[in-house]
């Protein structure tokens, strides 16, 4: 397994183990990164349920529960999509910056599919069918300079969920059942 110092060697959107064959929305390859997703969530003091939601419904936020509810009949490679999504929303609540801008809502999601992109991305899950049509949806309401106000916020909240979904670098060289997970298919 190549080592994972070059994370992060430039700006976001770094696919970290570089593997030719990304995985499908449709797998279940990123099951590892569920779990670690969940533990970020309660970190910051969010429940996950994984429960049948209405159709076109994968996932949703309520800040006032503090409560992100994914869609269960998903396959797991859609569920840690729809996740990393959803803590986007929420992180941007838990963890704010005095320096992050003003996101109306058409705003916020394109941050937060934004984030969900770049972290995929990392993961090696190819969501662009998804996220592509979805920021396009929603960059019409936006502003486009709202991505060039974002970018650095994009890259802070990408970085966070990153650092959680993926094997912590101190335990990587144990032998730890992740490993089978990105050897690709
Ligand atoms: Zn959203």
């Amino acid at each position: 397994m190549p080592k994972t110092e070059r994370r992060h060697p430039r700006g976001p959107a770094q696919p970290v183990e570089m593997d030719p064959s990304m995985w499908e929305v449709a797998g279940d390859d990123l099951a590892p990164a569920l779990p670690r997703l969940v533990d970020l969530a309660s970190e910051i003091g969010c429940t996950v349920q994984f429960e049948k939601l209405e159709c076109l419904t994968d996932g949703y936020y309520r800040h006032d529960a503090r409560r992100i509810a994914i869609h269960g009949g998903l396959s797991v490679n859609a569920q840690v999509a729809t996740l990393v999504h959803e803590l986007g929303h929420a992180l941007l609540r838990a963890e704010p910056d005095a320096k992050d801008p003003e996101l109306e809502r058409a705003a916020e999601e394109l941050v937060v599919e934004s984030v969900a992109y770049t972290v995929c991305g990392a993961l090696g899950l190819d969501t662009a069918g998804y996220s592509i049509p979805y920021l396009a949806t929603w960059a019409q309401a936006a502003q486009i300079e709202t991505i060039e106000r974002t970018a650095g916020l994009i890259d802070r909240l990408a970085r966070r969920i990153e650092d959680a979904a993926l094997p912590q670098k101190d335990t990587e060289a144990g032998p730890r059942e992740e490993k089978d997970a990105q050897t690709g298919p």
